[in-house]
C-alpha cells in the first residue's frame, strides 16, 4: 500500500510530545513491513534541521488557493532517520511556520487549516495518489473534510484514517475558516451532523470534521477509546463518536525499539538487557553524576513529561516532598506552556536547587530523558487522563517501574503488582492508583519503595517482568495496516 501521513509533528525533528513519536515510530514499523510511506509536515523554523538528511528543494511551484488568492509555497524533502518527509513552506506575510514555536499562536487554527489544504494540494498538484491518507490531531482534522468536498473529483479514490491523540485540544474556529480554505457553504457546515461544534452553535469544530468525514477513526489505546465514548474524557465529542462508533476504535501506540531501547540506545553510557542489569546501576550513577545528586543507597524515582494540568502536576509536585520525606530521591524533566505552571516549577527548583536528593530539570531535553529512563528506579505517571502515555511504556522496557494512575492506556499498559487480578503475579509489571489525590499517590509510592527498599530480589523481579513486555509497534502496526485495508479503495472484480 501507498501511505502518507499528514501530520504536524515527527520526531525528532519535530517533537512537542507524543505525537511526534507515534508519527515517526508507525511510519518505519510500516515501512519494515514493505509498504511505501511518506511524510508531510510543516517546515518549522525552529525544528531540528540536524536530524534532516539530504534537505532539497523537492517541488518549488506549489500554489494554495487561499480566501480570493494564492499563496505560493516551496516543497522540501529530506530524510528523518530513513524516512522520507516532505516539507511545506509558504511564502507569505503571515509567516504562518516562522514563529519560534509549533504551537500556542494566536491564529494556531488559521496555521493549520492552511497547512491541511497546502497538503492535499500538494498530493494533487505532484500526482501523488495514496491509497491511504493517515492524518492526526485536530490540526489535520480539516483533511478528510476538503479531501471529500473539494478534492474527490480531482483525486479520486483516497481514503483516510484519522487517529485523536489527545480529545482536549480540538481546534475552533470562525466562518473564516471556510472562506479561507474555499470549503465556503457556511449554511452546510454549521450543521450538527457536520462541524458545528457540540456546545457552541456559532463556532465549528475541526476536529469533529475528522470524526465526521474520516473513513476510519482511532484513538490512541482501547481503554481511552471506552472513556471517550462514555465519560468527559471525550470533552464534548462523545455523542459524534457514538453516531459514527462503527469506524471508531483503540488502538494502543507503540515504541520505536531502534530509539527506544537499553540494547542499542546511543545516548546512554552503559548498555543493558534484562538478563544482565548491571549497567542499570552504572546509568544510575551516570545520572546522578550529571544532576550533581548524591551517590547513595537510596532508590531514584522520575518523572519526564509535560507540566501540564492533564499529567496531574499537583501530584508530581506532592510526590517530589513524599520522595525526599521518605528516604528516596526525584528526578524531573518537563516544560510547562501555562505561564502559573511554569512559575510554580520554577520557584520549587530555585528552592530546591541545592537539595542532595532532587533535581528539577525545567526544559524539553530528549538526550537527558534517555539517561534518566535508563538510571531511575520508578517513573510517576499520575495524569488526571492520558490517551495512551508513552512513558511508562519506555520506563518499562528501560526496567524502570512506573507508578501510575488508572486511566487510559495507563490501564492497557501497567497491571498492579499486589492487586491485579486480571493478571496472574508474573505478568504484573508496576503499581497502580485509581483516586486523584494525595494518599492514593502516597499509599501506592510506599507500597513501591518498600518493595525496592525491603525485597530486592522482588523488586528485580519486578523490573524484569516489565522489561518482558513487548509494547513495540509490532502489533499496533498490523491493527493498522487491517485497518487501512478494510478502508482502501478496491476495484470490484470484473466478470470475465
Ligand atoms: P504527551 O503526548 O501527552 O505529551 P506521552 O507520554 O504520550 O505524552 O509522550 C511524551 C513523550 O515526550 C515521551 O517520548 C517523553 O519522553 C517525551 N518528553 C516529554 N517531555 C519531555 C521533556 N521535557 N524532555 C524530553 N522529552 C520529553
Amino acid at each position: 500500500m501507498y501511505i502518507v501521513q499528514i501530520a504536524s509533528e515527527c520526531a525528532p525533528v519535530i517533537k512537542a510530545g507524543g505525537l511526534g513519536d507515534v508519527v515517526y515510530g508507525l511510519s518505519r514499523e510500516l515501512e519494515t513491513r514493505g509498504h511505501c510511506v511518506e511524510l508531510i509536515l510543516p517546515k518549522y523554523d525552529c525544528m531540528r534541521y540536524d536530524h534532516i538528511w539530504g534537505l532539497h528543494d523537492a517541488y518549488r511551484d506549489l500554489w494554495v488557493p487561499w480566501y480570493g488568492g494564492t499563496i505560493h509555497c516551496s516543497v522540501y524533502c529530506g530524510w528523518v532517520h530513513g524516512q522520507l518527509c516532505f516539507f511545506i513552506e509558504p511564502h507569505s506575510r503571515d509567516d504562518f511556520f516562522n514563529r519560534g514555536c509549533y504551537y500556542g499562536c494566536h491564529d494556531d487554527t488559521m496555521r493549520f487549516a492552511f497547512f491541511s489544504k497546502a497538503a492535499l494540494e500538494f498530493l494533487q498538484q505532484s500526482n501523488k495518489r495514496p491509497d491511504v491518507i493517515h492524518c492526526h490531531d485536530w490540526q489535520t482534522g480539516l483533511v478528510p473534510v476538503m479531501l471529500f468536498e473539494n478534492y474527490k473529483y480531482e483525486m479520486g479514490l483516497q481514503r483516510v484514517c484519522y487517529t485523536i491523540h489527545n480529545f482536549k485540544h480540538q481546534g475552533f474556529a470562525g466562518n473564516e475558516i471556510l472562506w479561507a480554505t474555499g470549503l465556503n457553504n457556511e449554511d452546510y457546515y454549521f450543521q450538527p451532523d457536520r462541524l458545528q461544534d457540540n456546545f457552541n452553535p456559532f463556532a465549528l469544530n475541526l476536529m469533529k470534521g475528522g470524526i465526521v468525514y474520516a473513513n476510519a477513526v482511532t484513538t490512541v489505546s482501547p481503554h481511552h477509546a471506552w472513556e471517550a465514548r462514555h465519560t468527559e474524557v471525550g470533552s464534548g465529542l462523545g455523542h459524534t463518536l457514538h453516531m459514527h462508533q462503527d469506524k471508531f476504535t483503540g488502538i494502543l501506540n507503540g515504541i520505536d525499539l531502534d530509539f527506544w531501547s537499553p540494547e542499542v540506545d546511543r545516548y546512554i553510557p552503559h548498555h543493558y538487557t534484562k538478563d544482565n542489569l548491571e549497567g542499570k546501576a552504572q546509568n544510575k550513577k551516570a545520572l546522578r553524576d550529571r544532576l550533581l545528586l548524591q551517590d547513595v543507597d537510596k532508590p531514584l524515582i522520575a518523572y519526564i513529561g509535560r507540566l501540564d494540568a492533564q499529567k496531574g502536576v499537583h501530584l508530581v509536585h506532592h510526590a517530589i516532598y513524599h520522595a525526599i520525606d521518605n528516604g528516596a530521591q526525584f528526578v524531573l524533566l518537563g516544560s510547562a506552556t501555562e505561564a502559573g505552571i511554569n512559575a510554580h516549577f520554577q520557584h520549587e527548583k530555585r528552592f530546591l536547587n541545592d537539595h542532595p536528593d532532587v533535581h528539577l530539570e525545567l526544559g524539553f531535553n530528549e538526550e537527558l530523558s534517555h539517561l534518566i529512563y535508563a538510571g531511575a528506579d520508578m517513573i510517576l505517571v499520575p495524569s488526571n487522563y492520558e490517551p495512551c502515555g508513552l512513558t511508562q511504556m519506555i520506563g518499562l522496557k528501560y526496567g524502570t517501574v512506573p507508578i501510575v494512575r488508572s486511566v487510559g492506556g495507563l490501564v492497557n499498559t501497567v497491571f498492579d503488582r499486589d492487586h491485579d487480578s486480571n493478571h496472574l503475579p508474573e505478568t504484573r509489571n508496576g503499581y497502580v492508583f485509581y483516586d486523584s489525590d494525595y494518599q492514593a499517590l502516597e499509599s501506592t509510592m510506599n507500597r513501591a519503595l518498600s518493595l525496592w527498599r525491603d525485597y530486592p530480589k522482588e523488586f528485580q523481579q519486578l523490573v524484569k517482568q516489565g522489561m518482558e513486555y513487548d509494547y513495540s509497534w509490532n502489533h499496533p502496526g498490523k491493527d493498522y495496516i487491517e485497518i487501512y485495508d478494510r478502508i482502501r479503495y478496491k476495484p470490484a472484480a470484473v466478470a470475465l
